[in-house]
Parts: structure tokens; C-alpha cells; sequence
């Protein structure tokens, strides 16, 4: 059996939905099942979040045109794909019940004024809701039997919502009651990607970009094969092709580099899609629905060692904290009291530095979480604050991390130089630098503005447009 994980792009039109469908239909043989997960319409989710969030101040007025715009991408998809009237029919209504029962929840929180992280993720699962309707039923129209499968019913989280972990054993169970018995009647189930649900039945996100890991839980807990996650480029690439036109794709990286580069700030893969595949040794494919004959990424087990650096990633978007203070690390604990300060507020920590004189630590977190961060550390260090044995907490808002991702340069000389040299003669200044113990990356911090020229200078350091391919 294998999994195949639809994006929002691959979904995110009738003539997209329609080389999606091919795909699916040509890999779903009898003796070699396929399970469908599916992202929503791209701009769908961004969409509902923004509306969940005006309607929570007061910002919306009109249901109508949200209904419209959220309907609209549905239908013109299913007129252009589907063409058996009476599935065409069931599709839109399906579709529109759907659009009809997440607007009545918007509209309550319109009245409420209230926006709860249980609401929210309910609202925004309707994204995932209606494009499965959608896919299932014109795979149907080309006499595939499909069927769309809501994922509440497959993965069985912690109920963290916004951020949720499945529960592994109980999700195994929920998956193989729910989806074998479709698998064994030749059924190509169409699961709804980026959420589950509590053991309550509440519906729980797994986080932004989630899909891509409720792919690799579902393939865990069947023993599939393989996880193929299809996207809109042709693979795990040298740089995000966004920023280096000339980026190659690479033909393999491990699964301990996929979560270093999708930790990094490589969007193609959700970081924590990795950790159950590797686990149980199920390779995933990164491969380009729109060019199904590229071979794309794989990503497995072995270490595959070519070149000490693989690729360069950036994560835009972020502020350091520093807490300042003449003999700081003499007050005893100091360290443990800053990050168990900042945990308690669920503030991810992405890289820390501690300046030897012992008179500051420095860490680095998104720019969304920088006041709450700064709040939390003047509140537990309320009286050292006034006792001046700890002078300052602040923000340096505006910056970013680049990093220079590789197995291969563990235990290769020169790279961390190369970095700096790259970066120097570009005339960017670097605020501070860290390597990951596991040694698969550099990651430096630099303003947000350098981004842009960053990148494609360690890129072409690296040689990685020219080595790699
Ligand atoms: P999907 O909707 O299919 O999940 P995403 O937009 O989440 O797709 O991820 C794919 C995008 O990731 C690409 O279009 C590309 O711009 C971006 N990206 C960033 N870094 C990389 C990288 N190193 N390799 C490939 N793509 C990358
Ligand atoms: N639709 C969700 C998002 O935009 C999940 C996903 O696409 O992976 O975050
Ligand atoms: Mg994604």
C-alpha cells in the first residue's frame, strides 16, 4: 500500500485537480492499494483563518461574499472536471452543506466575539473537508471507486489544539477500523490532510504545512510502502527555487537532513513528517505533480553522502531576545529560569547563544513571539530587574536565520568558513552563528533584508547549482 499526499497547488484548480486525479488513478491497482490524503484548495485555509480571526473583532459583516468566494473555487473546479451530471450535482452539494455548516460557525463567533483555539481549528478543517468531497468525486467520474474520508474518524490526537500530536496506538486502531475495509473493497480512500481529532471527537490541527506529516502518520500506522508527497516542485532542492532560480533538485537526503532542512525553513516538507517514517524505515518521495515524470527526492534511511553541504534555507520572520546582566550567570539557575519562563508560554526557541564573559544569552524566536517572550522574562526576573543584577531584556526584531544544511560536512574543515566568507564579502553582517550538535548545519542569524542576497551567495559557495543534480 502507498500514500500519496496531495498539496495545495496540486489541488488548487479543475485543471490541477484533474493531473492529481490522473496520477491517483494510474497508481491505484488491485494488488497495489493507494490512500489519497488531500491538502485544501491553496489560499483556502489562509482564508478561513483570516475570517475565523475578523469575525472574532468584529471585522466581519458580510457571510455572503465569504460563502461565495469559499464556494466559487468548488464548483468552477467540479464544472471543469466532473462530467457525469448527477456526480457533478452530489459533488456541489456535498461541497456547499460543507461551506454552510463552517459558515454557522464563523457567524457564532461573530456573535460570541470570541474565537476559541477549539473553534478555530473546527473552522479551518472545512478547507480539507470540501476538497476531499471534491477529488473523491471526480475520481469517481473516471471510474475510479473513491470515496472522501474525514480525518477525525484516522488520527486520534493529544488535543493540543493548533499544534496537535497523534496518539500513535490509538490512531492505528482508528485508521485500520476506518480505512482497511475500503482498501480491501478496492476502495481509493480520499483522507482530508492537516487535522484529526481529540478522543472527545474535537477536531485538532497538526500545525501549518500540516498535511504532509497526517500523510506520514497514516502510512506509519498501515505499514504502507512508501509516502509520496506531491507538490508543485520537483523535489527537495538546493535552495527554495523562490530565491535561487538556478536550485537543482536533489536525488536523495537522509531523513535526519529532511528534518534539519524542513526545520531550517524549507517549506517543501513539514518537519515533523519525518520522525514515524524513519522510525519504521518507509521512505518518502518528494516528487512534482506537474511533471510526474520527474523522478523527484527520495528520502530514506541511509546516509547519502554527497558533497558536505546539501542545501541553504532561511526562516524569515524573527527577533533575538537577549537578556543582559554583569555577572548574570552567577545568579544560580539563570539559564533553566529564562527558557522554563519562556516554555510555559509555548514560545519555540529556535537557536540559542551565550556570550563567554557570562554577561548575556542571546535566543532567537519568531517575531510574532518576541513581546509575549520579552513579557514572561521581565515577569520572572521582577525582582532581579530591581536588585539590577539582571540589567535588560530586549528584542532585536526584523532578522532571520540562514543555515547550510548536510550529513556531509560532519567532520569536513573549512565549511564554517566558507559561510562567513560567503556572507562577508557580500557585506552582510552577521548578528550570531550556530552549529547543531548532530553537525548538520550552520545556521547564522542576519537581518530579514539580507535574505534575499544571502542565500544565493551561499549558494553559489557551495557550488550547489552546478555539483548536485
Ligand atoms: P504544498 O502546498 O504542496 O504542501 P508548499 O507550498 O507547502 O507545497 O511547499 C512547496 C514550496 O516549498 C515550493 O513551491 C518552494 O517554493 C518551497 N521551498 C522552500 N524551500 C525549498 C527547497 N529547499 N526545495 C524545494 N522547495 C522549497
Ligand atoms: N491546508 C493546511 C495549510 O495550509 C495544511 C497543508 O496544506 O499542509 O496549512
Ligand atoms: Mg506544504
Amino acid at each position: 500500500m502507498r500514500v500519496m499526499k496531495f498539496g495545495g497547488t496540486s489541488v488548487g484548480s479543475g485543471s490541477a485537480i484533474a493531473q492529481t486525479v490522473s496520477i491517483l488513478s494510474a497508481a491505484h491497482q488491485p494488488d497495489k492499494p493507494v490512500i489519497a490524503v488531500v491538502s485544501a484548495m491553496s489560499g483556502v485555509t489562509n482564508l478561513l483563518l483570516g475570517a475565523a480571526e475578523d469575525a472574532a473583532h468584529g471585522r466581519l459583516v458580510d457571510t455572503s461574499d465569504l460563502r461565495h468566494q469559499l464556494l466559487d473555487r468548488h464548483l468552477v473546479a467540479a464544472a471543469e472536471t466532473i462530467r457525469d451530471a448527477r456526480l457533478r450535482q452530489e459533488a456541489a452539494t456535498a461541497v456547499a452543506a460543507l461551506a454552510d455548516q463552517c459558515l454557522r460557525l464563523v457567524e457564532s463567533v461573530q456573535v460570541l466575539g470570541d474565537l476559541s483555539p477549539r473553534v478555530n481549528d473546527w473552522i479551518v478543517s472545512f478547507g480539507e473537508r470540501m476538497s476531499s468531497r471534491l477529488v473523491a468525486a471526480v475520481l469517481q467520474d473516471r471510474g475510479v471507486p473513491a470515496e472522501a474520508v474525514d480525518a477525525d474518524q484516522v488520527i486520534i490526537t493529544d488535543g493540543v489544539f493548533g499544534a496537535a500530536s497523534p496518539l500513535f496506538d490509538r490512531t492505528r486502531e482508528a485508521a485500520t477500523a476506518r480505512l482497511r475495509p475500503l482498501l480491501d473493497r478496492g476502495v481509493l480512500p480520499v483522507v482530508t490532510g492537516y487535522f484529526g481529532a481529540d478522543e472527545s471527537g474535537a477536531t485538532t490541527t497538526l500545525g501549518r504545512g500540516g498535511s504532509d506529516f497526517s500523510a506520514a502518520v497514516i502510512g506509519s500506522a498501515l505499514d504502507a510502502e512508501e509516502i509520496i508527497i506531491w507538490t508543485d516542485v520537483d523535489g527537495v532542492m538546493t535552495a527554495d527555487p523562490r530565491l535561487v532560480p538556478e536550485a537543482s533538485t536533489l536525488p536523495a537526503v537522509s531523513f535526519a537532513e529532511a528534518t534539519e532542512l524542513a526545520y531550517f525553513g524549507a517549506k517543501v516538507i513539514h518537519p515533523r513528517t519525518m520522525q514515524l517514517p524513519a522510525e519504521r524505515g518507509i521512505p518518502i518521495w518528494i516528487r512534482n505533480t506537474f511533471r510526474p515524470d520527474h523522478p523527484g527526492t527520495r528520502i530514506g534511511p541511509e546516509p547519502v553522502e554527497n558533497g558536505a553541504v546539501k542545501a541553504i534555507t532561511a526562516i524569515p520572520g524573527l527577533s533575538v531576545i537577549t537578556v543582559e546582566g554583569a555577572g548574570l550567570l552567577s545568579v544560580a539557575g539563570v539559564t533553566a529560569r529564562v527558557f522554563s519562563a519562556v516554555a510555559r508560554v509555548g514560545i519555540n526557541v529556535f537557536m540559542i547563544s551565550q556570550a563567554s564573559s557570562q554577561h548575556s544569552l542571546s535566543f532567537v524566536v519568531r517575531g510574532a513571539d518576541a513581546r509575549a517572550a520579552v513579557r514572561v522574562l521581565e515577569e520572572e526576573f521582577e525582582l532581579d530587574l530591581l536588585r539590577a543584577r539582571l540589567l535588560r531584556v530586549w528584542e532585536d526584531p526584523d532578522l532571520a536565520i540562514v543555515a547550510v544544511v548536510g550529513a556531509g560536512m560532519r567532520g569536513t574543515p573549512g565549511v564554517a568558513g566558507r559561510v562567513f566568507q560567503a556572507l562577508g564579502a557580500e557585506g552582510i553582517n552577521i548578528v550570531s552563528i550556530a552549529q547543531g550538535s548532530s553537525e548538520l548545519n550552520i545556521s547564522c542569524v542576519i537581518a530579514a533584508a539580507d535574505v534575499a542576497r544571502a542565500v544565493p551567495a551561499l549558494h553559489r559557495a557551495f557550488e550547489l547549482g552546478r555539483t548536485v543534480r
